[in-house]
C-alpha cells in the first residue's frame, strides 16, 4: 500500500539562517513510521540542507528543473544537478509556473521525461483555476493536464498533487466532498492511463484543516506551501497524517 506523503513546498522563500532554524526546530521530534516527509526549498538551500534533511529521513527535492542534460542554457538547472544535491523529488507543472512563467503541457512532459531519465520522483501538479470550476469544466482541465503521462512508462516513478488553484495560497479550502469527487476522478484518469499512484491534495493545508483533508478517500498526502516554512506547523500536519 501506499504510504502518506506531506511534502513542504518553500516556494521562493528561506535563506540559510532560516534554512538552520527550521532543521534546528524540527530535528528534536521523532520520525513517524508511517508517514514520509519530504522539503522542496528553493535551488540555493539543497546542497547545505542536504546531509541534515537525510539524517532525519525527510526526503529533499526541488521545485522546479529543466529538461536538458547541460550545456548552455544560462540559469537552468538539470536533473542531474537536483541527484547530485541529494534530491529524490521535483515538483513539475506548479500552478505558479503554469501562470506566471507560462510553463505548457508540452514542456512539464520534456521535464517528466528529462526527470526519469535521472531517477527523480516526480510530483506532476494538477489543478483548475475558480473560472474553470464555475464553467463546470474542472474536471476536462484535469484530464488535459494528466494527458501529459500519454505513452510514460508505467512503472516510472511518480505522485500527483491536485491542488486547485483558487485554493493555494487564498486560505480558502476545498470542501471534503470537493476533495472527494476530484480524487477520485484523477484515480479514475490514472487508472485509465496506466499509473497507480499516490494523489496528494494541495491548497491552503494547515494544522487546522489537515486532519480532514487528509482523512478524504483518495487522499494520500498533503503538498503544503505557507504551512511549510514554521517547523511547528509542518510537524503538526505531519502529525494530523498519522
Ligand atoms: P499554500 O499551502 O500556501 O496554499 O500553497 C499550496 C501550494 O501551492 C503547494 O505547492
Amino acid at each position: 500500500s501506499k504510504r502518506c506523503l506531506i511534502a513542504g513546498n518553500w516556494k521562493m522563500n528561506g535563506l540559510l539562517q532560516e534554512a538552520r532554524d527550521f532543521i534546528a526546530a524540527f530535528g528534536s521530534n521523532p520520525a513517524p513510521e508511517s508517514v514520509e516527509i519530504a522539503l522542496m526549498p528553493p535551488f540555493t538551500l539543497l546542497h547545505p540542507m542536504s546531509a541534515q534533511l537525510a539524517e532525519m529521513q525527510i526526503e529533499l527535492g526541488a521545485q522546479n528543473v529543466y529538461y536538458e542534460d547541460k550545456g548552455a542554457f544560462t540559469g537552468s538547472i538539470c536533473p542531474l544537478m537536483l541527484r547530485d544535491a541529494g534530491c529524490h523529488y521535483v515538483i513539475l507543472g506548479h500552478s505558479e509556473r503554469r501562470s506566471i512563467i507560462g510553463e505548457s503541457n508540452a514542456q512539464i512532459r520534456s521535464k517528466l521525461n528529462a526527470s526519469w531519465l535521472h531517477g527523480l520522483e516526480p510530483i506532476l501538479c494538477i489543478g483548475e483555476t475558480l473560472e474553470q470550476r464555475e464553467r463546470g469544466i474542472t474536471n476536462m482541465v484535469l484530464a488535459e493536464q494528466l494527458a501529459v503521462l500519454k505513452g510514460a512508462p508505467k512503472n516510472a516513478p511518480l505522485t500527483i498533487a491536485y491542488e486547485p488553484v483558487w485554493a493555494i495560497g487564498t486560505g480558502v479550502t476545498a470542501t471534503k466532498e470537493q476533495v472527494t469527487e476530484t480524487h477520485a476522478f484523477v484515480h479514475e484518469e490514472l487508472t485509465r492511463l496506466g499509473h497507480d499512484c499516490r494523489v496528494l491534495y494541495g491548497g491552503s493545508v494547515n494544522p487546522g484543516n489537515a486532519e480532514e483533508l487528509l482523512s478524504c478517500p483518495g487522499v494520500e498526502g498533503a503538498l503544503v506551501g505557507g504551512a511549510s516554512l514554521k517547523a511547528d506547523s509542518f510537524m503538526q500536519i505531519v502529525k494530523a497524517a498519522i
